[in-house]
């Protein structure tokens, strides 16, 4: 509600009067909103959870596309070194962020204070699993240094970055415990999805993963793989195989042909599409379905 209120001051200039301090440019504001540029939508997501109504996030990969293998353009590098703060993730998710001249941003890149696990699975095109958002306990660790970065780049408004960062900390706490006790108890403790990014959660809560390509969604498994992952879903009793939103299904819909199972979305979260964004959803709402469809697909109490 709060970030609602926010939003209706910021568009209602009626309201103006009422919200004075709560909207950047007003009087006693050091200047307009902080311009905050990050690779990849929960980077830029997490930005404008924690520097509501201070901060102006713009996300470099489009909706609907996937950001493994996103090229940037021109105008995206300009945006990137016109940036106060620039966040990356590193380990292959936003490779060519490793190398951009960031011009005077000030960098957070998750690599540099979260060490990335050896990547796991087949086809990786990274040494690193970069997947670490989808933990909401790591999740956490990347709130907090970005309400680090936010107040070194506008120390200002500190006192606004550590209330909201707090106020998001517990909605990912609260994520945390949903997880604990929703995949507590479980019939199946393995899952098959279509790419490899879900080794943190997985990690995290207990089950096994079993992914279909390797690391990056669009990297290719061969019939040999196909038909070894149909395999370990009949000798598992899996009955639902995941896709995901910004890739074909069609990898999952083979299996889930081939063993006679059914298909559920679990979204790693790289991105919305425009559909996700007109329904209003958002990487705390995504997560709760994909636990939702994680108790469907391993028969949790
Ligand atoms: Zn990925």
């Amino acid at each position: 509600m709060k970030r609602l209120s926010v939003c209706i001051c910021v568009l209602s200039t009626s309201f103006l009067a009422g919200c004075a301090g709560a909207v950047p440019g007003t009087p006693g504001a050091t200047s307009g909103p902080l311009k905050v540029v990050a690779t990849f939508y929960p980077l830029a997501e997490f930005s404008r959870a924690v520097g509501n109504g201070y901060v102006d996030v713009t996300t470099i990969t489009p909706a609907g596309a996937e950001p493994h293998d996103y090229e940037p353009t021109a105008q995206d590098i300009g945006r990137v070194q016109s940036a106060a703060v620039f966040l990356a993730n590193g380990g292959g998710v936003d490779t060519w962020a490793d190398k951009a001249d960031t011009g005077n941003a000030r960098v957070l890149r998750v690599q540099n204070f979260l060490p990335l696990d050896t990547a796991t699975g087949t086809a990786n095109e990274s040494p690193l699993d970069p997947h670490v958002w989808l933990d909401p306990v790591l999740a956490q660790t990347i709130v907090t240094h970005i309400r680090d970065a936010l107040t070194a780049a506008d120390p200002a408004h500190v006192a606004d970055y550590e209330k909201n960062a707090t106020a998001y900390t517990h909605e990912l706490q609260a994520l945390d415990t949903a997880y604990k006790t929703g995949l507590a108890t479980c019939g199946i403790k393995s899952i098959i999805s279509s790419h490899n990014a879900f080794h943190y959660m997985a990690k995290r809560y207990g089950f096994q993963l079993i992914s279909i390509s390797g690391l990056s969604p669009d990297s290719e498994p061969s019939a040999k793989e196909l038909a070894a992952t149909a395999d370990t879903a009949r000798t598992n009793n899996i009955r639902y195989i995941f896709f995901e939103t910004l890739v074909s299904p069609k990898l999952a819909q083979t299996i889930a042909k081939e063993v006679g199972a059914d298909t559920l979305v679990l979204n790693p979260l790289e991105g919305l599409t425009s559909e996700d964004i007109r329904a209003g959803k958002n990487y705390l709402s995504i997560m709760r379905e994909n636990l939702h469809n994680l108790r469907t697909a391993m028969q949790c109490q």
